[in-house]
């Protein structure tokens, strides 16, 4: 996904402060493996990433569109890499959540949830993100087997509720609320794999 940033903070002298508009604006989510909070087991997972490194652009180090919400491997993977000149003329280079999705700009995710870069960019990204690495290998995999079971649920939900027209009044209501319960299951679902 493409992350665009919303909130409006003030400036302040110190990045941590930044946190609570940065959980907003990145959806819960890691900016780079977008696992959520709920996956990941809540916010003490989270840490903030500058995406120029400060070793390299200290003048950036409290410059909120740096700053970018990420789970804490993610963060100690990506560290203080950034490219170089000479690299970033052959397109080896971060791809920028905030600016493209790279999930299909750039990698194509096969069938065991592994990523398969398309470009020089997706390569440079996935290598020093370690995004092939086991942990996000199983999780793709759960999200693509949940994805399926949401779509199926939806589908059951969408015959059930043209069924609760059919059945007698005393059902009807009885019905609806069960039809409402298995969707609010779906939802949650959705904004834990979604
Ligand atoms: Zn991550």
């Amino acid at each position: 996904m493409q992350f665009s940033r919303t909130e409006n903070p003030p400036r302040f002298e110190n990045y941590r402060v930044y946190l609570p508009f940065l959980r907003r604006d990145f959806r819960r989510s890691c900016a780079y493996c977008e696992r959520n909070e709920l996956v990941l087991g809540g916010e003490d997972f989270f840490e903030i990433d500058h995406f120029r490194p400060i070793s390299r652009f200290a003048e950036l180090v409290n410059h909120y569109p740096n700053l970018y919400y990420t789970c804490a491997k993610c963060n100690r993977c990506k560290a203080s890499t950034w490219t170089s000149d000479t690299a970033l003329n052959r397109g080896l280079r971060f791809a920028d959540p905030c600016q493209e999705d790279m999930y299909s700009e750039h990698l194509e995710q096969l069938a065991g949830g592994e990523l398969r870069p398309k470009t020089s960019c997706g390569a440079y990204t996935c290598d020093h993100i370690r995004l092939n690495r086991p942990d996000l290998l199983q999780w793709r995999q759960g999200r693509t087997r949940i994805g399926a079971e949401i779509k199926a649920l939806e589908s059951l939900v969408a015959q059930l509720r043209t069924m609760t027209e059919t059945v007698l009044a005393d059902d009807r209501e009885r019905l609806r609320q069960q039809v409402s319960a298995v969707e609010s299951r779906v939802q949650r679902l959705r904004e834990q794999y979604g």
